[in-house]
């Protein structure tokens, strides 16, 4: 094989590569994108039934806070959860979140677009 052919043959095999890299990361992503939402849908679920029992607790005159704790706790693990998705999902992307400000911005970034605030 000409040497010509084989860098044909291998930028080629590069591509593909890149090709694959790029699904793969788009299956990732949509796969996060996904478990971020149910966490979200099961947030929403556990306030529903935290505000359910506090009325019932209210018409009924019971006090029993630690029902309500159990839930908020629950919610507090689902947030943790949240948090970890994020940040599989910035480093997917190659962004970070300004210390500062919050807003997404490149991963090597030494200063937020934003506010400016050094990273
Ligand atoms: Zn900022």
């Amino acid at each position: 094989m000409s040497d010509k052919l084989k860098l044909i043959k291998m930028s080629l095999k590069e591509n593909a590569d890149i090709a694959v890299k790029k699904s793969q990361d788009l299956i990732e992503y949509s796969d996060l994108s996904l478990s971020m939402a149910s966490c979200d849908k099961a947030i929403n679920e556990i306030c529903m039934e935290i505000g359910k029992k506090i009325y019932k607790m209210y018409k009924s005159g019971e006090d029993n806070p630690k029902k309500i704790i159990e839930h908020c706790e629950e919610i507090k693990k689902l947030e943790k959860e949240k948090e970890k998705i994020k940040k599989k999902i910035l480093k997917l992307k190659d962004k970070k979140e300004c210390r500062i400000c919050g807003t997404l911005i490149d991963k090597k970034a030494y200063f937020c677009d934003k506010c400016g605030s050094k990273q």
